[in-house]
C-alpha cells in the first residue's frame, strides 16, 4: 500500500493574465463551468451543444454545418485539420513565420505527406508574393496552410488574400485561428477558408481545452473522398459528427463517440455567449482600442515592438527587452508583487521578448493600466 498523500485543496490566487494564453477567464464562465453536470446525451445538454455550434458558427462567420469544438486543445484542432484532410503522399505549402507555422510543418510530415516550406522572418507576416510564387512553382499542391496570428511573434497575416489564393491555385486553405478567433476580423464564409481552427482559451476568454473546428462543404467532400481512413481514430471528424449533429448516426440520432467535456462546454457556450451578446465587431474594436492605448504607454516607457505597426496584433504585444534587463527577474517580480503574468519570448524570441496579451476579457483599461504601472516601477 502506498500511503496517502497529505494535501489540500488546489487554491490558486487570482492572477491578471497578461501573456499569450490562457488569458483571463470571464467570471460567468467560471461560474457557468460549475453548474451541476448533466449526461452527455442529455436531452437538454444536446440542445445546448446546438446552441454552441450556432454561436461557433457565428464566432467564425460561417454556415459550415460541420462546425463543433474538438474536446482537447487548440493543437488538437490543428491535428483535426491535417489528419482528416491530408492524405499521405499529398503535398501541402506550410508557410512559417513562427513557432505554430513549424508546428504545422510537423503535422503534415506526420500524415505522411510532403510538406513545402515557405519561410518568413520572424516578426513579419507570410508574405502573400512568396506564397503565389510557391503555388506557381507546385501546381500538384493541394493544400496551403498558415497562421493568420502568430502568437510567437505578435505578426498578423493578410488570411483574405492567402485563401484567395489558394482558391485561384484549386489548393483547400487551412488556417490556424487560435489567438485570431474573437480578437480581430475573421470571415470565414467571406473570405473562403475550407479548416479553421481555434483554441478557447485565447480571445474567447474561456478555460482552456477546447478547439471550434470548421470545414467547408468543400473540405468535407475531400474528407468524404478519402481512399485511406483517417489514422486518429479519436480525431476522425466523420465520427465525431455522429455525435455532434446526428448525420451518421441512426435515424439522425446523436451517437456516442467519446464523453463530451460536459462542464468545459458549459464554459465555452458562456463565453461565446458573451461574445454574441457584445457583438464581434465591438469585440474587434475593444481589443484595436486597449492596444492603442497599451502601446502608447509602452512607448513611453522606451519599449519597442517586434512587429512593424501595419501587421501587429493587438491582442498579442510582442516588445524587446531592454539592454541590461533581465528577463526572468522582471517576469518574477511582476507575478508575485502583482499577480502580473505577462509572457516570456518563445523559440527565437526567447530571453529577447516579452509579449503582452490583451485577449478577450483580458482586454480592457483596468488591466491595461495595471501592466502599465507595474512594469514602469519594476522597470527602474
Ligand atoms: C496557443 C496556440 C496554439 C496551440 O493551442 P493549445 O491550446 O496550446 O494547444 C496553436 N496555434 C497558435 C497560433 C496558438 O497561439
Amino acid at each position: 500500500m502506498l500511503t496517502a498523500p497529505k494535501v489540500n485543496s488546489f487554491n490558486p490566487p487570482r492572477r491578471i493574465l497578461m501573456g499569450p494564453g490562457p488569458s483571463d477567464v470571464y467570471p460567468e464562465v467560471l461560474a457557468a463551468q460549475s453548474r451541476p453536470t448533466v449526461g452527455h446525451l442529455d436531452p437538454l445538454f444536446v440542445g445546448m451543444m446546438d446552441e454552441l455550434k450556432a454561436l461557433i458558427q457565428y464566432a467564425f462567420q460561417t454556415s459550415n454545418p460541420m462546425t463543433m469544438a474538438v474536446s482537447a486543445p487548440g493543437s488538437a484542432g490543428m491535428e483535426t485539420c491535417f489528419v482528416n484532410l491530408v492524405e499521405p503522399g499529398e503535398k501541402v505549402i506550410v508557410c512559417r513565420n513562427g513557432v505554430f507555422g513549424e508546428r504545422m510543418r510537423q503535422n503534415v510530415e506526420r500524415v505522411g505527406a510532403t510538406a513545402v516550406v515557405v519561410d518568413n522572418e520572424w516578426g513579419t507576416p507570410v508574405s502573400v508574393s512568396d506564397v503565389e510564387a510557391a503555388l506557381k512553382a507546385n501546381p500538384d499542391a493541394k493544400f496551403l496552410a498558415f497562421v493568420h496570428a502568430e502568437t510567437s511573434t505578435g505578426a498578423l497575416s493578410d488570411a483574405k488574400a492567402l485563401c484567395a489564393l489558394a482558391r485561384q491555385y484549386h489548393c483547400l486553405s487551412i488556417v490556424d485561428a487560435v489567438t485570431s478567433l474573437g480578437g480581430v476580423e475573421l470571415r470565414v464564409d467571406e473570405w473562403g477558408i475550407d479548416a479553421i481552427y481555434s483554441g478557447s482559451q485565447k480571445c474567447l476568454s474561456c478555460v482552456p481545452g477546447l478547439s471550434p473546428v470548421s470545414f467547408s462543404p468543400a473540405a468535407v467532400e475531400k474528407l468524404k473522398g478519402r481512399k485511406t481512413p483517417v489514422q486518429s481514430w479519436f480525431l476522425d471528424q466523420s465520427l465525431v459528427m455522429g455525435y455532434w449533429s446526428g448525420e451518421q448516426g441512426a435515424g439522425g440520432k446523436r451517437s456516442y463517440h467519446h464523453t463530451a467535456p460536459v462542464n468545459a462546454l458549459y464554459a465555452l457556450h458562456e463565453s461565446l455567449r458573451l461574445l454574441a451578446e457584445e457583438g464581434l465587431e465591438n469585440a474587434w474594436a475593444r481589443h484595436q482600442n486597449m492596444h492603442q492605448q497599451l502601446r502608447s504607454g509602452l512607448e513611453s516607457l522606451g519599449l519597442n515592438f517586434v512587429v512593424a505597426e501595419a501587421s501587429r496584433l493587438p491582442q498579442l504585444n510582442a516588445v524587446y527587452i531592454p539592454e541590461g534587463v533581465d528577463d526572468a527577474v522582471v517576469r518574477k517580480q511582476l507575478l508575485e508583487n502583482y499577480n502580473l503574468e505577462i509572457g516570456a519570448g518563445l523559440g527565437a524570441l526567447a530571453g529577447k521578448a516579452w509579449r503582452i496579451g490583451l485577449m478577450g476579457f483580458g482586454a480592457r483599461r483596468e488591466n491595461v493600466a495595471l501592466c502599465l504601472k507595474a512594469l514602469e516601477e519594476v522597470l527602474k
